[in-house]
């Protein structure tokens, strides 16, 4: 049994998990940075401490301070949220050394699929597809180019410790790749303290479709899949639930693929198993899993009716799942609209600022994830995510126009976000059909807005 959670975290997942210890009867206590103390969640928790200043290498990063700041404040557990230390193995041992539940997998899980080429090895062992690619981490040019015999090219140098989109280059050729390989590594150290890289052949046209799950170590059940391919520079944009792309023997075949990698690692807690899926021939490979909660995974709870991070809390303490396979169905269509401080008209310009005037959409099927409020100065400091917009509806026809509905309620003044881009979207023939792989947002933002228009949608039919 546990008592008081420590969220190690910001923003609007610090106020989420806020939320969910409260609802389970937790005493929750915020660990926020110097630039962080007058955030929403500081305001709502029971309890906050701060950790240190705002640089993220010294507080939000800091182990050794979270642990003191963790013992100070008596916790009996601590929530790592996701960025951060969320997939840090490290991490997880020293709440666990300190005698405190981390809200995650074992260390030893974490290290084995939070590790992107372990990760691959495992998903080969537990019989699902990966992309094909190298079978560990590759060492110099020579080796690189024994793997390029089988993966081909174009190929993609991923960092094994990267996330958040970074860390992935684009090798078009040899010479490309004699020229990038030690670049990637040293960047993969400089990044992620890790210089390890690994190999993988580029698939260019693919939707990113992702499971969820929820393990107790003994079995594993999904919550179905999230559609997440409108990303601009692999980080996503949009995303929903279901995706439009599968047939419900593909979504079974998928689903189930995720639940036999999850039992096959004795997987606890809450995971997201990420694939590229070919909608040309219908298959699915497996990319990378993320040990942790996402921040897209309000769609899920929206379609199938749980809380994600009660579920999570609940399985760290060690309790079973409460759940079987037959109990969790599918409901209706969830959208979330991330909502960045930055500027769609000045190529995404990041645009932190004071709130001035914050009014947020209501009504049916809308819920708002944000630590917004009038008079909050955003810092610089950290990532631009602040808010969430989602929406549900009973299908997905319905839950894009509510969608944009919803965007028109929501006014804030005081900067710019990608809301405006997100209304735009939403009325788009392509994103209206489903129509859409990982490439299309970067090529739909290069091309001139009247191309999007339902004008021309007409004119193509004629
Ligand atoms: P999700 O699928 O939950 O969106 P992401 O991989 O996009 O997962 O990461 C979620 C958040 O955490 C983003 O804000 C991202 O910038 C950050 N993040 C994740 N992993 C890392 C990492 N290794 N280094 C830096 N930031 C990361
Ligand atoms: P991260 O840990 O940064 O989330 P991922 O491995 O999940 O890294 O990749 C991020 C995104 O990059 C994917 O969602 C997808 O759009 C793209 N991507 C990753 N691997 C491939 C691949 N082999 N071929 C094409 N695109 C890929
Ligand atoms: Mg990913």
């Amino acid at each position: 049994m546990i008592r008081r959670l420590l969220i190690v975290n910001r923003g609007e997942i610090a106020l989420r998990i806020v939320r969910a210890a409260q609802e389970s009867g937790l005493v929750s206590i915020v660990a926020h940075s110097e630039a962080d103390t007058d955030t929403l969640a500081v305001q709502r928790a029971d309890e906050a401490v701060c950790i240190g200043p705002a640089q993220a290498a010294k507080s939000y990063l800091n182990i050794p301070a979270i642990i003191e700041a963790a013992k100070a404040c008596q916790a009996d557990a601590v929530h790592p949220g996701y960025g951060f230390l969320s997939e840090s193995a490290d991490f997880a041992q020293a709440v666990k050394e300190a005698g405190m539940v981390f809200i995650g997998p074992d260390a030893e899980i974490i290290a084995r699929m939070g590790d992107k080429a372990m990760a691959r090895q495992t998903a080969i062992e537990a019989g699902v597809p990966v992309v094909p690619g190298s079978p560990h981490a590759v060492k110099g040019l020579d080796d690189a180019l024994t793997v390029v015999e089988s993966v081909g090219f174009p190929l993609l140098i991923k960092a094994a410790a990267g996330g958040g989109g970074r860390g992935i280059r684009v090798a078009e050729d040899r010479d490309a790749l004699a020229k990038q390989l030690p670049l990637a590594q040293a960047e993969a150290q400089a990044s992620f303290g890790d210089g390890r890289v690994y190999l993988e052949r580029f698939i260019s046209r693919a939707r990113h479709i992702e499971v969820q799950v929820l393990g107790d170590g003994k079995r594993a059940v999904h919550f179905f899949e999230r559609e997440c391919s409108l990303q601009r520079r692999r980080q996503k944009v949009f995303e929903e639930a279901p995706s439009p792309a599968l047939d419900s023997a593909t979504r079974k075949a998928l689903c189930e693929s995720a639940v036999a990698l999850a039992e096959h690692v004795g997987y606890v807690g809450a995971g997201t198993l990420e694939y590229l899926f070919d909608d040309a021939t219908g298959e699915f490979f497996f990319i990378e899993m993320n040990t942790r909660i996402q921040v897209e995974h309000p769609v899920t709870e929206m379609v199938t009716g749980f809380d994600l991070v009660r579920e999570m809390i609940r399985l760290a303490c060690g309790q079973p799942l409460r759940m079987a396979q037959e109990d969790i169905a599918l409901k209706g269509w969830a959208i979330e609209m991330r909502i960045n401080a930055e500027d769609p008209d000045r190529d995404f310009f990041p645009s932190p600022g004071k709130v001035e005037t914050l009014i947020w959409p209501a009504g049916p099927g809308i819920r708002i994830d944000s630590g917004l409020y009038e008079g909050y100065k955003m810092p610089p400091f950290y990532d631009s995510l602040v808010a969430k917009l989602i929406v549900w509806d009973e299908d997905r026809e319905s839950a894009l126009k509510r969608a944009g509905r919803a965007l028109d309620e929501f006014h804030l003044e005081g900067f710019s976000t990608t809301a405006s881009l997100h209304r735009r979207l939403v009325e788009d023939p392509a994103v209206k059909e489903g129509a859409f792989d990982t490439t299309f947002l970067e090529r739909w933002l290069a091309e001139p807005a009247s191309n999007h228009s339902n004008v021309k949608e007409v004119i193509d039919e004629q």
